[in-house]
């Protein structure tokens, strides 16, 4: 297996999974239940990661999430389908999974 993604927001995470497993990419996550109770910060080596189960997929997931988290934009974004502020890293809202255009 290889880690390809970890993000301390973890709906963040989720949707970049949910991309990976839409290309058919078999992934697991880890420490995805991790972290402190409500209202603490996780420290960083307890962000939820994906890993990928097949190795020989893990070039093909790093160039999808690279896509996806490299974008023109500089600044904050709001998404268009629910209002959520998204970080200018993303061009998925980390809320619903919509996309920025
Ligand atoms: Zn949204």
């Amino acid at each position: 297996m290889e880690k390809v993604f970890t993000h301390e927001n973890r709906m963040i995470v989720y949707n970049m999974r949910n991309l990976l497993q839409g290309e058919g990419i078999e992934t697991v996550m880890k420490n995805e239940f991790s972290g402190g109770g409500v209202g603490d910060l996780p420290a960083f080596d307890t962000w939820p990661e994906i890993w990928v189960c097949d190795e020989s997929q893990a070039e093909l997931a790093l160039s999808i999430l690279d896509d996806v988290t490299h974008s023109a934009a500089s600044e904050d974004w709001f998404c268009n389908g629910c209002r959520e502020t998204n970080d200018a890293a993303f061009r998925l809202c980390w809320n619903c999974g919509q996309s920025h255009e």
